[in-house]
C-alpha cells in the first residue's frame, strides 16, 4: 500500500495487522468516525485508538450483480454491507460472504475478519463479515 499518513491511518495499519483499531475521543469518550485528529463535540484533540472486536450488526447491505471500476478481482455477484460495529456505534463499509446467496437481514449479527481486496495492483486490507 502507498504511505497512509491521514487521520485515519491507524485504521488501515491495524487492519494490514488484522486488527479493528477505532479511534475515540479522549477528552469526551465519544467514538470519532470518519476519523478525525480533534473532537467535534468537545474539542479535544487526543484521540485514543482502540482495538474493538470484529462483531458487529448490519445496517445496510447491497448485492452487486454487474461490474465497475476497481471490483475487477470480486466473483459476481458480491455483497456489501455497512456494519455497525457492537458498542460503538461505529458504521462500516465492507463486504459479507455471500456463499448462500441468501439475502442479509436488517439488524442481523455478523463477525468479521480480515481480508483483502485487489484493487489494480495493490490489495486493500478490507474487513470480509459473516453471519453469526
Ligand atoms: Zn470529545
Amino acid at each position: 500500500m502507498d504511505a497512509n499518513d491521514g487521520a485515519d491511518a491507524p485504521y488501515w495499519n491495524g487492519l494490514a495487522e488484522g486488527r479493528l483499531m477505532l479511534p475515540r475521543c479522549g477528552g469526551c469518550g465519544d467514538w470519532l468516525w470518519p476519523a478525525v485528529s480533534r473532537c467535534g463535540a468537545c474539542g479535544s484533540e487526543t484521540v485514543e485508538w482502540i482495538e474493538r472486536p470484529m462483531r458487529a450488526t448490519i445496517f445496510s447491505w447491497t448485492r452487486t450483480w454487474h461490474r465497475f471500476g476497481f471490483t475487477e478481482s470480486l466473483d459476481l455477484p458480491f455483497v456489501s454491507i455497512v456494519a455497525t460495529v457492537d458498542d460503538c456505534g461505529i458504521r462500516l463499509l465492507g463486504r459479507l460472504d455471500d456463499l448462500e446467496r441468501i439475502d442479509p437481514v436488517i439488524g442481523e449479527a455478523i463477525a468479521g475478519r480480515i481480508g483483502a481486496t485487489r484493487v489494480g495492483t495493490r490489495d486493500i486490507p478490507t474487513i470480509i463479515w459473516s453471519r453469526g
